[in-house]
């Protein structure tokens, strides 16, 4: 199909067209980045309406089980739901998250949503664009909600806060002594923290950790003003608390479109997206030049015996780089 008809069917909602426009953008093949390219061209002035929203957590925190209940009871209020995932761990054919489709079965039947796993990438840059570009793809479907979910694997959560306009981390219940090794810094990107499995007889334990996260929450300094991080006791499998979380991601918008800080910070995500873009192109190129990767080993294993600095090797090597060739 040209790209100006899968425009066009993906505007129209089809989740089939949609389906392979993503595996579009998923491919490396140098005229599927072409076609691509220009897909996300045409669509473009139909994006940038969703709500994205980034949910990540250890495993086991129940993520998969959550979205799934979430984008039940969003269907519900008449949100189209689309979902992401982020795994940079996943090796292709490797236990993917939402690579298991049963994890999500209803969610995925339902008219309403699109669920899409893992391309399971290695390169964390790789995955960041085309998870961008997946973004605005379903946005230009139709979607209003789209969720970028990630396992916790420490710098994939990073990358997915500079995608979303809101963070949620998902947690089970911990005792205090668990709270003091917490990971300062991602507990910092969070715009919500959700205390799941808040039922049976985690439900005390499940309280009481709530508690303890909103007092150690105290001590960060909001990164949105006006915003305190809410903390709240949910069970994925119950249902209790989860529906309220939509009510939670409206404040936050409200607060933000009257802030402008929601559009503020769509630009810096951009703008940070722009500089990515163009180190990932030198990278690639740098590592395409014959002349850089006959001399590469050598510097690389000189420096790495500290035998030179990398400055001098790196200056080497970018002078190789640099340096006029014939054709
Ligand atoms: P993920 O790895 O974060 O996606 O976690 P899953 O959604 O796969 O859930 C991990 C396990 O926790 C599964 O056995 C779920 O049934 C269980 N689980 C998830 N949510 C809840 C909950 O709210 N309460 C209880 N008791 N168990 C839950």
């Amino acid at each position: 199909m040209i790209t100006g008809d899968l425009a066009t069917t993906i505007r129209v909602g089809d989740r089939r067209a949609l389906a392979r426009a993503v595996t579009l953008v998923e491919s490396t093949r140098a005229d599927h980045r072409e076609r691509a390219k220009q897909l996300i061209e045409a669509i473009l002035p139909d994006t940038g309406k969703a709500t994205r929203l980034g949910i990540s957590g250890p495993p086991g925190a129940g993520k998969s089980t959550f979205i799934e209940r979430f984008g039940l009871d969003g269907l519900k209020r008449g949100h189209k739901i689309a979902v992401l995932a982020v795994d940079p761990a996943s090796k292709r054919g490797g236990g993917a998250i939402l690579g298991d489709k049963t994890r999500m079965a209803e969610l995925a039947r339902a008219p309403g949503a699109f669920i899409r796993p893992s391309p399971g990438a290695d390169a964390m840059g790789g995955v960041a664009r085309r998870t961008r570009e997946t973004i605005l793809l379903c946005e230009a479907a139709g979607f209003d909600t789209v969720i970028v979910e990630t396992v916790g694997a420490g710098q994939s959560e990073t990358t997915v806060a500079e995608m979303v306009d809101m963070f949620l981390l998902i947690l089970p219940p911990a005792a205090g002594d668990e709270l003091q090794g917490l990971k300062r810094g991602i507990i910092e990107l969070a715009d919500l923290v959700l205390i799941n499995k808040a039922d049976g007889e985690l439900l005390d334990h499940a309280n009481r950790s709530a508690a303890d996260y909103t007092s150690a929450l105290r001590l960060i300094r909001p990164r949105i003003a006006g915003w305190e991080t809410p903390v709240r006791a949910v069970s994925a499998l119950t249902g209790a608390g989860v529906d309220a979380v939509w009510n939670d991601v409206a404040r936050f918008h409200a607060l933000l479109d009257k802030t402008g800080d929601w559009m503020r910070r769509r630009a810096e995500q951009a703008r940070a997206a722009l500089f990515t873009e163009i180190g990932d192109g030198l990278l690639a190129r740098f590592r395409a030049v014959p002349e850089v990767t006959a001399r590469f080993a050598e510097i690389e294993r000189a420096v790495k015996e500290g035998t030179r600095t990398p400055a001098d090797g790196a200056q080497e090597l970018l002078s190789v780089f640099l340096a006029p060739r014939v054709g």
